[in-house]
């Protein structure tokens, strides 16, 4: 199959969203860009077209979809919530949609089991991409990210067309993604002390933004043959090439013979290793001095990038567990992990 790609320029991008919904509606698939990474589409409540994105992407079944809609008063088509939580999503809804924060609450029935893996929840957010939010108002889209499971997310259609090109018949090019990892994913639930809202995947709404709003508690452990919370498969957004995140820069001692790729937060500085080996390829997260936003903007962009150098091995610094940098250091493991396989 060809993959066309339409390029949603500040022109014509309404053109390309009314042929995205026309194929969305037709059962099709569609890339699309949001503010995070691209996702791939399909109408939420079409359980075929559903099945079509986990056969693009290769992604087990056990591993559910984020549901994205168009209007706050949409939450209600896919979503029961319950009495108890009004409050605390109301707020979460209305300081930070539209934008990158997904929460996963109780479902309602006629959301397909496979957009949920059968689980009793749905994941939902609503997008701060226009494209994307301008889709969604149309036809609500259950869009995990648009790229082979396990592997490194797209940040731009170039990335799409690398991972899903001629498995899909569209995507829309929205230019690079704004904050280029994905969403906070939160549950909201109520302990004996009122609500608490439980983090299943760092992202661009940090703990500290959460935390104004209510207190923040852990995932619950998974066991490795049995996931309950799907937030947490260890492996994930993994190069092809083996990766190694050295916490300091003594960590690292390079072997002879051995051709390594460096991914530096800053280029230069006391914890950077550009010094420490005679690098073959080396890409820095952060060269424009916009330290962490910069670096999470760009960390895919560059994986992806020292993964295509053809290098034995990619060393990555790690970056300060603070704000963004948590859901920096979280992707640079759970990537390190997956490139061990
Ligand atoms: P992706 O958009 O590719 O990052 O995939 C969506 C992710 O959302 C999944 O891998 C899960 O981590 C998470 N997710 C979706 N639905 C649920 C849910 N009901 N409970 C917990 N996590 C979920
Ligand atoms: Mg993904």
């Amino acid at each position: 199959m060809d993959t066309k790609r339409v390029v949603a320029d500040f022109e014509d991008w309404r053109e390309a969203v009314a042929e995205a919904v026309a194929l969305l509606e037709n059962g099709g698939l569609v890339a699309l860009p949001t503010e995070t990474v691209y996702g791939l589409a399909a109408d939420a409540f079409d359980a075929e077209a559903v099945a079509k994105v986990f056969e693009a992407k290769e992604r087990p079944s056990f591993d559910p979809l984020i549901v994205h809609i168009g209007h706050k008063r949409d939450l209600d088509i896919v979503a029961k919530v319950p009495k108890e939580l009004d409050e605390i999503v109301d707020e979460l809804v209305s300081t930070y949609w539209p934008g990158p924060l997904t929460l996963v609450l109780p479902k309602k029935e006629d959301v397909p089991e496979l957009v949920t893996s059968g689980l009793e929840t749905v994941a939902v957010r609503m997008s701060a991409h226009e494209v994307m939010r301008a889709v969604a108002k149309e036809i609500p889209v259950a869009a995990p990210s648009a790229n082979r499971f396990g592997k490194i997310s797209p940040t731009s259609a170039d990335a799409v067309m690398e991972e899903l090109g001629g498995k899909i018949p569209m995507v829309i090019d929205g230019g690079a993604c704004r904050d280029g990892l994905e969403s906070t994913i939160v549950a909201p639930e109520i302990s004996e002390k009122g609500p608490v809202l439980r983090l299943l995947r760092p992202g661009p709404i940090s703990r500290e933004d959460l935390r104004k709003i209510a207190k923040v508690i852990k995932p619950k452990k998974t066991k490795a043959d049995h996931i309950e919370a799907p937030g947490q498969v260890k492996s994930h957004y993994a190069p092809t090439t083996p990766l190694v995140v050295i916490d300091k820069p003594t960590d690292f001692v390079a072997e002879e013979g051995v051709k390594y790729g460096l991914l530096s937060y800053r280029g230069e500085g006391n914890s950077s290793l550009m010094e420490a080996t005679d690098w073959a390829h080396i890409e820095i997260m952060s060269p424009g001095k916009g330290k962490l936003a910069e670096g999470a903007v760009r960390l895919f962009y560059c994986l992806r990038k020292l993964d295509a150098a053809g290098v034995d091995i990619i060393i990555s610094e790690s970056v300060s567990e603070t704000g963004i940098g948590v859901a920096m250091m979280d992707r640079l493991r759970r990537a390190a992990a997956g490139s061990e396989q």
